[in-house]
């Protein structure tokens, strides 16, 4: 029987795109570069990218962080210092909190039943402080993050620490709940977590991620 959930943060709780358009525009603004929505097409498309290599383990956190940014302006042509604006794009985002729709219901009414924990890959402090500011932290019995644990989502590594420190037993009884296919039912599969799968773009379900939700509060029919 379902006992425990764990949930990512980013596209699940917190809605990280918003973050992230806020923090680039108003930080291009700053630097005096005229700001244009493409630029944020390409600055996903780079960081999706990185962030996949990274999850192959083919990168380190540290190594995306160096190049991000330096990639993004060189594609664009945009003369920045990409390490200078690394470090004040993790500062902003630091302080960005923007709820997803739903997120609020959904952590009310998963709350009374079940022990909700999170699981993100990310900077320990950062998340915390996010979810804080959020107003969310206080439905969480443990923060899980990859900066912590030193291992990202999907790495086995990963749930195993969650597990020991959560005292799961039976991976069985727990339910991964997120928006990468990749990283959170990937992973909580390979765990042994029933997957429940939060997919806001309507992408076809693989036939090994046990559910798919469209909206968060569709996690009623499912727990
Ligand atoms: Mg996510």
């Amino acid at each position: 029987m379902i006992d425990t959930v764990f949930i990512d943060i980013d596209g699940t709780l917190l809605d990280f795109e918003a973050c992230v358009e806020e923090s680039m525009r108003l930080g291009l603004i700053e630097r005096g570069i005229d700001y244009k929505d493409e630029m944020l097409v390409t600055f996903h498309r780079i960081n999706d990218g990185l962030w996949r290599d990274l999850e192959k383990g083919k990168l380190t956190f540290e190594e995306l962080l160096r190049i991000r940014w330096a990639t993004v302006f060189e594609e664009l042509g945009i003369d920045l210092d990409g390490p200078e604006f690394e470090r004040y794009f993790r500062a902003r985002l630091h302080e960005s909190a923007i709820p997803m729709a739903g997120a609020f219901e959904v952590l009310e009414y998963l709350k009374p039943k079940y022990r909700l924990f999170a699981a993100s890959n990310g900077p320990h402090e950062q998340q915390v402080e996010r979810l804080r500011k959020a107003d969310m932290l206080k439905y969480f019995e443990e923060v899980f993050t990859s900066g912590k644990i030193g291992a990202e989502k999907p790495a086995k590594e990963f749930f195993e620490y969650c597990f020991e420190k959560a005292g799961v037993t039976k991976a069985e009884d727990c339910v991964m709940l997120g928006d990468s296919l990749t990283s959170d039912m990937k992973g909580g599969s390979g765990a042994g977590m029933k997957t429940v799968w939060l997919n806001l773009k309507g992408e076809e379900k693989p036939e090994w991620v046990d559910f798919e939700i469209k909206s968060l509060d569709e996690i009623k029919n499912i727990i």
